[in-house]
């Protein structure tokens, strides 16, 4: 197997990591409620998807 021929430095280490960053998750506002919402994703207050119910949410549950 190949070997890398010298031990990578702290400094070449750090530097190369320092440019990882951690990236802002896309959220959009749920055309239902309003409320920030993942894009993509099922809205966790009214358990809308495209503006239909797919999810039973406490909101939904207790109305019934
Ligand atoms: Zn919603």
């Amino acid at each position: 197997m190949a070997e890398p021929k010298k031990k990578t430095s702290k400094a070449n280490t750090r530097s190369r990591r320092h440019q990882i960053k951690m990236t802002k998750p896309a959220m959009i506002y749920c055309e239902k409620c309003h409320q920030p919402k993942l894009r993509h994703h099922v809205c966790g207050i009214c358990g809308t998807y495209k503006n239909k119910v797919v999810l039973a949410t406490q909101e939904v549950v207790e109305e019934k």
